[in-house]
């Protein structure tokens, strides 16, 4: 992190921050932030035996990893520091392969994703916030999914039930009949969406899954 905001700050800003990886936009704000302040920014670099016995330190590395954790990072606000921001990519000494991958980051950005999938992690993050007083990130909702403590089955349940990708309910409700009549449940007579398959739906006994 501190080489893409010292040695390396150059390279990053002239390929438009493309080269960061995954965080991107937040290193772009950290340089514009540490650019906007009037003097210097100095880095030391504290190791793991002096950090244990500096309160200071440890204090403020506790507060920086919970603003990771809680906040929502996805907002950041790059307009509070315009002046000192540097958006964009450098033509000149532009390499082809820089070009290529910022091309496909801003087909990746323009692309929104299902409407589906965009529903899906928005209830997931509103659901968050009610039980467990924190959201989530859109990268972080992604990462724990394809989190090494699931089975390959479970992550791809997950996966598809975030995209809404099951073979139920509104899959069938263009189809023609006898099809077509699959998109409701034969019980309820409600879509049958994966919510109501997996909490609301007498038939699927959940009674007796949720009490295991
Ligand atoms: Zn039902």
């Amino acid at each position: 992190m501190v080489q893409y905001l010292t040695k390396d700050l150059k390279k990053h800003e002239l390929a438009g921050w493309t080269t960061v990886k995954e965080a991107g936009l937040e290193v772009r704000a950290a340089a514009a932030a540490l650019r906007s302040r009037i003097g210097e920014t100095t880095f030391y670099h504290v190791d793991k035996k002096r950090r244990e016995s500096w309160q200071a330190v440890k204090e403020t590395q506790k507060l920086a990893t919970d603003g990771a954790m809680f906040a929502n990072a996805e907002i950041v606000d790059l307009r509070v520091y315009a002046p000192f921001d540097w958006p964009g990519i450098s033509i000149r000494g532009l390499k082809q392969n820089v070009a290529q991958a910022a091309i496909r980051e801003a087909k990746a950005r323009r692309c929104k994703g299902r409407k589906a999938t965009n529903a899906n992690i928005d209830q997931i993050k509103a659901d968050l916030r009610m039980f467990c007083g924190h959201v989530p990130t859109t990268t972080q909702i992604w990462r724990g999914l394809r989190s090494k403590d699931l089975s390959r089955q479970a992550k791809n349940f997950l996966w598809k039930a975030v995209h809404g990708a099951h073979k139920i309910g509104n899959y069938f409700r263009k189809m023609p009949s006898p099809w077509k009549e699959m998109a409701e449940c034969p019980t309820c007579g409600t879509t049958e969406t994966m919510e109501h398959v997996l909490l609301d739906c007498p038939d699927s006994r959940q009674d007796l899954i949720w009490s295991l």
